[in-house]
């Protein structure tokens, strides 16, 4: 079916409703369609292109239109594109677990398939809930999860219950089961009022207290490793981890690592767990799995969990979760090439791009709407606020973090904000040039749409 850009733009006005999307707003405008990519750069029907500065929402590694890749899929299209996972196998999808389970934190065996971020989650709190029911010590009052202030764990009316976002999740409330909730590690705006420079991580304590308290109705702690990506990249004092890991295991309650945002070497490593040298109960992984390129998601666990399934098929310990296309090989071969491309140099290259990163942004900490910067690897987020000494924000109807973005689209480069906080999140393969082209840009943004403010 031909169309042109004229009939694409109104159909997808009148009948594409999108995601986080205000519908009416979106209408007002001239959509953006993108029709083909190369490299970094996404390409409109008009043939504008954009720098992919947030890696097609924090999931594209190496580009795009990458040859390793394309090929992965083609040769596997050769062979099968589908075929179910329920009670059967696919070639590409046990060579990918058995790779996963190669690279992972030791002692995480056992490979759960889904089929985006959300669902590795959901995977990972039905499974912790399950495993302490036919454990063997079973535990059934273990039913509840810890999560921090800020979480975001996908939408799912479970990930949407451990969440905590109020824009995204408090309308639905009423649907949702009680989560224990911890203060986050929002360091520029302490929950607890203090300073990092002088605290002790007391959030920490706050947290320790809160699963000894619980411990006894708690099947798992969930948390985002090293930064909280959707409440606004709030970065983790170095140690946090570790230590959720030392209070979890002392109270025998599970951890969960939702590694969706920030696995796959957006951190600087592999898996952002592995820089705390922490192996959690469940590693929740999706989005650059596969590179950006096709829904594929894993939750991996231990034997210990693992066996607490087995058993005749009547006793009714099986998993009975499942998604139609769970496994798809598709996925799971350009996951393959995916994990070749890291280890084949791309992860090695990646501490000279993040320092690169790190100076640009220290210039934009110069900036007079700048008040906080916090970067992990490849994963870095700009906070905008109205009155630096004050840390006032600006009034949220002012939009000010899609001002900003809509400036940089104008110049070339693709930016999502999370309300006043600039997002940026390059893919891993990035140029030089098209980092500094990236930032430049932003800078003169951030400059000129703060002109008005001052
Ligand atoms: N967990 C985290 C930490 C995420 O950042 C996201 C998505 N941004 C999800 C889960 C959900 O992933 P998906 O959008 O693939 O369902």
């Amino acid at each position: 079916m031909d169309a042109s850009r004229e009939q694409l733009e109104s159909w997808d006005r009148d009948h594409v409703w999108h995601p986080f999307t205000p519908m009416q707003a979106y209408a007002a405008e001239k959509p953006l369609l993108i029709e083909r990519a190369h490299g970094c750069l996404l390409v409109d029907m008009d043939g504008r292109e954009y720098i992919d500065g947030v890696s097609s929402l924090w999931c594209n590694v190496h580009g795009h239109r990458v040859p390793e890749l394309d090929l992965a899929v083609r040769a596997q299209l050769d062979q099968v594109a589908h075929s179910t996972l329920l009670g059967c196998a696919n070639v590409p999808a046990t060579k990918l677990a058995r790779r996963l389970v190669e690279l992972a934190p030791p002692g995480l065996t056992r490979v759960f398939y889904s089929d985006d971020g959300a669902t590795a989650v959901e995977v990972a709190l039905k499974m912790a809930f399950q495993y302490w029911r036919q454990c063997r010590k079973p535990q059934p009052q273990k039913t509840r999860f810890l999560a921090l202030q800020g979480a975001y764990h996908g939408d799912t009316l479970g990930d949407v219950s451990v969440g905590d976002l109020a824009r995204f999740h408090h309308l639905f409330a009423p649907l949702l089961f009680p989560t224990v909730r911890a203060p986050n590690h929002y360091c520029y705006r302490c929950p607890l009022g203090l300073q990092r420079a002088s605290c002790r991580i007391d959030c920490l304590e706050a947290l320790e207290d809160l699963v000894r308290e619980h411990h006894e109705t708690l099947a798992a702690v969930v948390v985002e490793p090293l930064m909280q990506g959707a409440a606004g990249m709030i970065a983790a004092p170095a140690g946090y981890l570790q230590r959720v890991r030392q209070i979890t295991r002392a109270q025998q309650v599970l951890l969960i690592a939702d590694e969706v945002a920030v696995g796959f070497g957006r951190t600087g490593t592999l898996f952002a767990c592995a820089q705390e040298d922490v192996v959690p109960d469940f590693l929740c992984l999706a989005k650059g799995l596969t590179g950006g390129y096709l829904p594929l998601a894993a939750t991996l666990t231990t034997e210990e969990v693992f066996r607490a399934f087995l058993g005749r098929p009547e006793e009714g310990r099986t998993f009975c979760h499942g998604h139609t296309y769970t496994g798809n090989p598709l996925g799971a071969a350009v996951a393959l090439a995916n994990l070749e491309l890291l280890q084949a140099g791309v992860l090695q290259a990646l501490p000279a791009k993040v320092s690169r990163l790190r100076e640009h942004l220290e210039r934009m900490a110069g900036l007079p709407m700048v008040g906080d910067i916090r970067q992990q690897g490849l994963m870095a987020g700009i906070e905008l606020v109205c009155d630096k000494s004050s840390k006032r924000a600006f009034p949220p109807e002012q939009r000010l973090g899609a001002q900003v973005c809509r400036a940089a689209r104008e110049r070339g480069v693709l930016l999502r904000p999370l309300g006043d906080v600039i997002v940026v999140m390059p893919p891993l393969a990035i140029t030089d040039a098209l980092l500094d082209r990236l930032c430049d840009v932003l800078y003169n943004c951030l400059q000129e749409v703060a002109l008005p403010f001052e």
